[in-house]
């Protein structure tokens, strides 16, 4: 598959148009922000890691009946996926208070939650991904009900599937972010990228930050921790 023109430069991702009009290139970068773009830097082999994180969790995922936007793995950056219209939704599942609601709702980092807390944000930079609710999505026509009630599902099981498969490998998934699409036939897929970029994953013993608040927090050990997650999930 060829790429031919180049479609979207993002903060962390290329897309690319390709010689078959279902199918995109995805080219991850080493570039990373964090605070909605304020915080800029680069993370040396980001990309490759994110990329390969990536499609082994969507692999992972597919046969446990997730259906994903992942077609086939081309390079250590660049993979080939199906084209998708994004739904325009950060989906944020969250099993342990950090970050943004941890400051929200006034919690110590590290409070286990007593249920699952599904978020829905606007996936919108200009206005700083506001969050909003099942009535805001369908009163901007972002999804139907029965798209809303279907990525909901998909979210919580993703989170049930991902935090077993983790747990494994001694690492505790705190809180991640989905994105979804819709495939030409109208079919609804997880898309983008599952990654340290995306999820937060303490160390289960220690509860070191193996993920990018490393890097929004000016920890140091970023690329250590990258390539700790690469390591203990596909054993490199
Ligand atoms: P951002 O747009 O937030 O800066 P990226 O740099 O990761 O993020 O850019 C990748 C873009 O590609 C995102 O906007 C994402 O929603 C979009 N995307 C991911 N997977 C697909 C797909 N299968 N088809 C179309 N767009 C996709
Ligand atoms: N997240 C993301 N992209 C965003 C916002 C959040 O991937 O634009 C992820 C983030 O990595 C974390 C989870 O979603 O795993 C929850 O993030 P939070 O709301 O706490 O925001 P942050 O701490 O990034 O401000």
């Amino acid at each position: 598959m060829e790429k031919t023109k180049q479609l979207y430069e993002g903060k962390a991702k290329k897309v690319f148009a390709t010689t078959d009009e279902n199918l995109y290139i995805v080219d991850y970068k080493d570039d990373a922000t964090a605070f909605n773009g304020l915080k800029k830097g680069t993370i040396a082999g980001k990309g490759e890691i994110n990329n390969r994180v990536t499609n082994h969790l969507m692999r992972m995922l597919e046969t446990k009946g997730i259906p994903t936007h992942y077609v086939k793995e081309l390079s250590p950056r660049e993979t080939l996926v199906k084209k998708v219209t994004i739904v325009p939704l950060e989906v944020i599942v969250r099993n342990i208070a950090a970050g943004s609601l941890a400051k929200r709702l006034g919690l110590p980092e590290g409070t286990k939650l007593n249920s699952t807390v599904l978020e829905f944000c606007y996936k919108n930079d200009e206005l700083g991904d506001p969050m909003i609710n099942d009535s805001h999505i369908l009163a901007m026509g972002f999804a139907t009900e029965a798209e809303i009630a279907l990525i909901r599902e998909y979210a919580l099981k993703i989170n049930d599937i991902l935090s077993e498969y983790l747990r494994d490998l001694g690492i505790e998934l705190i809180d991640f972010k989905l994105e979804f699409g819709k495939t030409a036939d109208g079919t609804i897929v997880l898309a983008d990228e599952i990654s340290p970029d995306t999820c937060r994953f303490w160390d289960t013993k220690t509860g070191e930050k193996l993920d990018k608040d490393r890097f929004r927090r000016d920890l140091g050990g970023v690329e250590d921790a990258y390539h700790e997650i690469l390591r203990r999930l596909l054993g490199e």
